[in-house]
């Protein structure tokens, strides 16, 4: 992240012109996130992203009249729960209310969701807005607000024909999470949205998938410009719908020089400066042409006509309700992280890699577990298993399911180096053979002959063989050849077949010579 500085503040960004202009870029986000629950918001639709179009519909998520939305428990609890992981205050009464706008994919002509009273507020996440390899730089972006509402239709336009729609994702439950202003860079909002899906994902409430939209991220954006002793500020712009971290980082980069440029010819022209808080640039963006693409432009506010959701009762969460959505919420990524490193003494690198998906940080604590080196454990994950499952071509999850070696022969392979049965080299043929047979580390070590022998007393006797066997080089090196010695070393290592202990060998030869 090129433009911030170490204490936090904004510095230039070489990618935005500033006309030698000072000033600070504010960003805040809006994403809509789909949940994992197993049913619809409001109707027992099976909750599944494809299928054929229109198989996943029924009276309710279809808005026939006269049909009654009950509110699924598990969306309200997962919807708890993702506010608690980002530290939100809970609303103990709650809820719905319907948004009217029309638009073909919203086939009731309203979206049920949440107004003035959302089910979470006032929580806060920490983005790192150092770049990957320097050491973490903490900034807080507050969360105003987390309110469940339901995802729309999808349509689809085929050119020059028809337009169709497909409802399977009406109905489908969505949390939206609104944060302050609090970016300061185009780099800052990109790491919010990769910090929100990676905290989301690992307390499993949603699947995070991108390409199939289940997160995606508005930014709304504008830029204060100080000059001259006065301070302006450009007209916010919302940028729609952006599911690539990527997008939102080009996007709001891209706007922002739009916005600076846009106030330095209006002044150069004389024209008004002053900022309309109702006026609002709603636009999209253009991946193609690496634009932001105006889709409308207001004046005033529109006017959603919000009530209250007739057809579902407002409702009050208990206090066993809010317990057990707070025990399912788990330890979050970055307090994993924080004990990894205090725990095994894990550097910051090793501590990211290993707690970047859940399954992994999952499987490297069973090992860890059983490891006498738990430090030792996670180079191996880190090198040698993680390579093994990025051959899968699957999610993490999935292989390191499949994987032949478990956290426990993992665990029985370091603890074979760390107790000098075999060396590191040999270590990393046995990991191969495992990852190949499934079979445990003593086996393979045991049935290769490849255990090391330590007692003095067992490699004494191969030093007395070799020395009784080469009495020319004995005399040698008492000559004042010392080279031989370590040929002899090399004799006695050959003679155990590579399995003696070098150093005990070496010391043995040594003693033996003088
Ligand atoms: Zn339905
Ligand atoms: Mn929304």
């Amino acid at each position: 992240m090129g433009n911030t500085m170490a204490d936090g503040k904004p510095g230039k960004d070489p990618a935005i012109r500033d006309f030698g202009l000072d000033y600070e870029i504010m960003i805040g986000c809006e994403i809509h996130c789909e949940l994992l629950t197993k049913t619809k918001a409001f109707c027992a639709c099976e909750n599944r992203y494809g299928g054929m179009p229109n198989t996943r519909v029924c009276p309710v998520c279809l808005g026939l009249p006269g049909a009654m939305p009950v509110v699924s428990r598990e969306y309200v609890e997962m919807g708890a729960i993702a506010g608690m992981a980002l530290d939100c205050e809970i609303n103990r009464f709650t809820k719905f209310d319907r948004k009217h706008y029309f638009y073909p994919d919203l086939v009731k002509g309203y979206q049920i969701t949440q107004y003035d009273i959302p089910l979470c507020k006032n929580g806060r996440v920490k983005i790192n807005t150092a770049p990957p390899s320097a050491a973490p730089v903490w900034k807080e972006v507050r969360i105003e607000r987390i309110h469940l509402e339901e995802d729309v239709g999808k349509s689809l336009h085929i050119e020059g024909a028809h337009s169709y729609i497909d409802y399977n994702r009406s109905g489908v439950p969505l949390i939206e999470i609104v944060s302050r202003p609090d970016m300061s860079s185009p780099e800052e909002a990109s790491a919010f949205m990769q910090t929100l899906r990676e905290i989301l994902r690992y307390i499993g409430v949603t699947d995070g998938n991108l390409e199939e939209g289940s997160m995606r991220c508005d930014a709304n954006i504008n830029v204060i410009i100080r000059d001259g002793g006065k301070e302006y500020r450009t007209p916010i712009s919302e940028i729609k719908n952006m599911n690539s971290f990527k997008w939102i980082r080009d996007a709001c980069r891209y706007e922002a020089n739009r916005q600076i440029a846009e106030f330095v010819e209006k002044r150069a022209a004389g024209k008004d400066l002053s900022f309309d808080p109702g006026y609002k640039n709603t636009m999209g963006w253009d991946e193609a042409k690496g634009e932001t693409v105006v889709q409308r432009t207001k004046n005033s506010f529109v006017d959603y006509r919000f009530v209250v959701e007739p057809d579902l009762k407002p409702f009050y969460l208990s206090e066993e309700f809010l317990a057990s959505a707070r025990s399912k919420v788990g330890e979050r990524p970055q307090e994993k992280r924080d004990r990894f490193k205090a725990e095994f003494g894990l550097s910051d690198f090793d501590a990211a890699t290993l707690t970047a998906e859940r399954a992994l940080a999952e499987w490297f604590e069973a090992a860890a577990a059983k490891s006498k080196e738990p430090k030792k454990t996670a180079n191996w994950v880190v090198s040698e298993v993680l390579a093994a499952v990025n051959e899968k071509n699957t999610d993490t999850a999935a292989a390191l399911a499949s994987l032949a070696v478990t956290p426990e022969s993992l665990a029985g392979l370091v603890n074979c180096i760390s107790d000098k049965t075999i060396t590191g080299k040999q270590a990393k043929e046995v990991f191969a053979e495992m990852l190949a047979g499934g079979e445990s580390a003593e086996a393979i070590i045991t049935r290769r002959g490849m255990k090391r022998v330590v007692d003095p007393a067992v490699i004494a006797s191969i030093v007395d063989e070799v020395f009784a066997e080469n009495p020319k080089a004995v005399e040698d090196f008492r000559g004042g050849k010392t080279n031989v010695e370590a040929w002899l070393v090399g004799q006695v290592m050959k003679k155990s077949r590579g399995q003696a202990d070098p150093q005990e060998a070496a010391a043995l030869v040594r003693r033996k010579l003088r």
